[in-house]
């Protein structure tokens, strides 16, 4: 089993409800288990045009899937969900994205792990923060502290909504 995060967002279709979906599609999958849930967070779209807010959160993973068939699992949930492909950064009902995967760096067409955006965008971080720990290391050896330092909360918003009212996950405490 491996440690993996998924972070994932949302900024249409009632995004809290997208992302509560999202997470009982992930308990399903074969061979995952989710061992701790992130707060939501708010912040303002990037990309094109005007957008609505997103809801971000990430879910901490002990998984026995490849990274490319998590990915691949990940994917049919998305489109499950009613994501359609269309404008690069547009708005959508959900978006997976693989984080971290254990130790492991890759860089395939299809795949890049660590997240190539993870260490500039506070939607992720901080979420990843309250599942991982600052003292987590990335394989590159920098620990998430040190990239919390340097990503400033902007205009993120812990909503105080949880994902998951089972208590038998773990969720973020304040
Ligand atoms: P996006 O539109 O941001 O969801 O990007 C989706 C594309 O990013 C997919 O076609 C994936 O193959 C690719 N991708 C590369 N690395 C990752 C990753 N770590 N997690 C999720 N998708 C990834």
């Amino acid at each position: 089993m491996t440690t993996a995060f998924i972070g994932l967002g949302s900024n249409l279709q009632d995004p809290l409800r997208q992302l509560r979906k999202a997470l009982l599609a992930i308990a399903q999958l074969p061979g995952t288990a989710i061992t701790a849930v992130s707060s939501a967070y708010r912040s303002a779209a990037v990309g094109p045009g005007v957008q609505p807010d997103y809801l971000n959160a990430v879910l901490r993973l002990e998984t026995s899937l490849e990274p490319v068939d998590l990915l691949g699992t990940l994917q049919g949930i998305e489109l499950a969900q009613g994501r359609v492909r269309t404008v690069h950064w547009g708005a959508r009902s959900l978006d997976l994205d693989i984080l971290l995967y254990g130790d492991r760096q890759l860089a395939t067409p299809r795949l890049t792990i660590p997240h190539p955006a993870l260490a500039q965008r506070n939607f992720v971080l901080y979420p990843l923060a309250d599942v991982a720990g600052l003292n987590w290391v990335l394989p590159d050896g920098t620990d998430l502290g040190t990239l919390i330092a340097r990503c400033p909360r902007g205009d993120l918003v812990k909503t105080g909504q949880r994902l998951i009212q089972d208590d038998t996950v773990p969720g973020d405490v304040e």
